[in-house]
């Protein structure tokens, strides 16, 4: 049998158009944040509905940099979950203030909102939500606490850009949202970061802190206003977002196709728990960055790592979203323990992310489904 070209979990498409444009800008004599960091902004933008967007160098900083932007210290409280990528919860408490870990529900692995509003007291500052995978929280629940309680909200929509609830897309309204543009995201500028804001003054604001915490005065000389990172997006990495941004919706709905194809083709003995299939009637609302069913594993003689063994040897590679953030060393030091967030725990041990990327074809959506059911039938128990 000859061997099948390896199939890793997520790969980026990038089209000739998008290579020959960043050696224009290799050759341009302009390289780092200028013209095509602005563009990337105003089609960011444009994108969005006309919301204002500042572009950095990771989602990462975009999430440090709005918790500054919402003035979120020591002593403040911010509600967020544990079952997404480490970085809300680290920056969260890089910046001083106190993640609150609030269980997930077990399919949509988004937010519990009725544990979000029990988790609320006088130092709650902000609600910090990830759209899990691509598929929005419930955006009016999540407003409705927002305006209940006067909270800021930071969406960490770092798998969700094209994701839309009820027909509008995240990031086109509510309050401060935060997009990733690493090369794992639905769109890629190889590293890089969105944050949309409300207002020209936010906007402004986030020019300060993401370079440095300089302001230029009237005689043409600079002062410092706060000890501000440097985040700054280059413009070879712009260049790359923009000629990705104009194929996101093309890359979004490829992304739903394979998705229903592993919906039609993974059916296995004993069967795994597929992911939330998207809210009925707004299916279209799901971007699907991940696709992640959770392993049958009580009924297996092989943990997890020995399936993704199994499957690598196949040559299908798989990736593990996400471990339970509150049980890492750091918030292990915060007093955090097993059993306190049921479904992030179950998720965090059970999950495994199969490959999904635009360029993956139905045949090899065949090929993972293949694999699994014949690791799962010859370790069912
Ligand atoms: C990837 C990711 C991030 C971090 O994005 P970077 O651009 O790598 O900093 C944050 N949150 C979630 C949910 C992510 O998946």
């Amino acid at each position: 049998m000859a061997t099948l070209p390896y199939l890793p979990f997520a790969r980026p498409t990038l089209d000739e158009d998008t290579i020959s444009g960043v050696v224009e800008v290799l050759r341009s004599g302009w390289i780092t944040t200028g013209p095509q960091v602005r563009a990337f902004e105003a089609a960011l933008s444009d994108y969005l509905g006309g919301r204002w967007v500042r572009v950095l160098n990771s989602a990462t900083a975009a999430l440090e940099v709005a918790l500054q932007l919402c003035r979120i210290g020591p002593g403040d409280e911010v509600i967020t979950s544990a079952q997404t990528f480490f970085a809300a919860p680290n920056m969260i408490a890089k910046i001083g203030a106190t993640p609150v870990f609030v269980d997930v529900e077990l399919i949509s692995r988004n937010l519990d909102f009725d544990a979000v509003e029990r988790a609320i007291t006088p130092r709650t500052k902000a609600i910090m939500p990830t759209h899990f995978g691509g598929l929005p929280v419930d955006m009016d629940r999540l407003y409705e606490i927002a305006g209940k309680y006067g909270l800021r909200v930071i969406e960490d929509a770092a798998l969700a850009i094209g994701s839309s609830w009820r027909g509008r897309r995240i990031g086109s309204f509510g309050d401060l949202t935060v997009f990733s543009f690493h090369p794992n995201k639905n769109i890629t500028a190889i590293e890089g970061g969105a944050l949309v804001l409300n207002n020209e003054a936010e906007a402004l604001e986030v020019e300060t802190l993401r370079f440095h915490g300089i302001t230029r005065l009237a005689d043409g000389t600079r002062d410092v206003v706060f000890p501000g990172g440097k985040f700054n997006l280059p413009d070879v990495n712009a260049r790359i977002g923009l000629g990705q941004l104009a194929q996101l919706d093309e890359f979004n709905a490829r992304r739903r196709a394979l998705a229903a194809d592993y919906f039609r083709l993974l059916h296995t003995d004993p069967p795994c728990l597929l992911p939330h299939p998207g809210y009925p009637g707004d299916e279209i609302g799901h971007s699907w960055n991940l696709f992640a069913p959770l392993l049958p594993l009580d009924q297996l003689r092989i943990d997890r790592q020995q399936f993704r063994a199994a499957l690598e040897s196949r040559g299908v590679g798989t990736g593990v979203s996400y471990e339970a953030a509150h049980l890492t060393a750091l918030f292990r030091s915060y007093g955090h323990r097993k059993g306190e967030l049921p479904n992030t725990e179950r998720i965090a041990h059970e999950t495994v992310t199969l490959p999904l990327f635009p360029a993956m074809t139905c045949v090899e959506v065949e090929r993972v489904c293949a694999a699994v059911d014949e690791v799962l039938i010859e370790a069912k128990r």
